[in-house]
């Protein structure tokens, strides 16, 4: 049977995906963001193992809680689809059980059939778009833009509701001018329903530290330009939150 490698659990997780929601930290990820607040996720081997349904059983004790809040399950990271079997035994499991889905990714995968089996059995993605420029990408991440774009196109071929993640960073990703060029880019896509808007904060940096590796040095946006930035947005017809 095969075991997810897993970094850590947050059970009464509030901002994945809707109500109260049990958090699934995956470990290792494609990319390496400088901005990234889990960069402990990125090593291997993961804190530990443990097979679908064990993960399940400990998942379904919160059950009222997802009734009662319109909450679920959220697999996060670290980089959840670099585990597509596991993913697809735990998510046929709380597919039977009724439990609401989601997964958190940057979609940085190959798209091959058993990814969309993955896309199929979930029933929200979060996915996180760094930047639209080719070059800053390469540079904040180590990583292409493409494979990316080219999973959001599967997930719109597959009319799965998406929620787009942007982590704001000052002087980057926080002028209007991107924030019309996000929302030019994204109105081709019907699957995307929101746009979260993760003002970015330096609460990650200890973490770095802690692992021996440079801090980030990003600054925080001002609170008054990811505003506008959001009601650029919405002036273009997308529900936006500021997390
Ligand atoms: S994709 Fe997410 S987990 Fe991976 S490096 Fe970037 S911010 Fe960190």
């Amino acid at each position: 049977m095969i075991k997810g490698k897993i970094h850590s659990v947050e059970t009464l997780g509030t901002l994945d995906g809707g109500g109260i929601r049990y958090v699934l930290f995956m470990s290792g990820c494609p990319m390496r963001c400088r901005f990234c607040h889990n960069p402990d996720t990125w090593a291997s081997p993961p804190a530990y193992e443990k097979c679908a349904p064990e993960v399940a059983d400990d998942i379904l004790k919160y059950s009222d809680f997802f009734k009662f809040s319109d909450g679920g399950f959220t697999a996060s990271g670290g980089e959840p689809l670099l585990q597509q079997d596991f993913l697809i035994e735990l998510l046929g499991i709380l597919r039977r059980e009724n439990v609401h889905t989601a997964i958190d990714t940057c979609g940085s995968v190959a798209i091959t059939e058993k990814l969309e089996k993955v896309i199929d059995l979930c029933n929200l993605f979060l996915l996180d778009i760094k930047h639209l420029d080719p070059t800053t990408h390469r540079e904040i991440t180590g990583a292409d833009f493409s494979p990316t774009g080219r999973f959001l196109e599967a997930l719109n071929l597959r009319n799965k509701e998406t929620h787009i993640r942007i982590v704001i960073l000052k002087g980057i990703s926080d002028s209007t001018e991107y924030a019309a060029r996000l929302a030019e880019f994204l109105k081709k896509y019907p699957c995307v329903k929101k746009i979260d808007l993760l003002p970015y904060h330096n609460l990650g940096v200890k973490k770095w530290e802690k692992l021996g590796m440079n801090p980030p040095s990003f600054e925080a946006p001002d609170r008054q330009e990811t505003e506008k930035f959001a009601k650029l947005l919405e002036a273009s017809g997308f529900a936006t939150s500021i997390q």
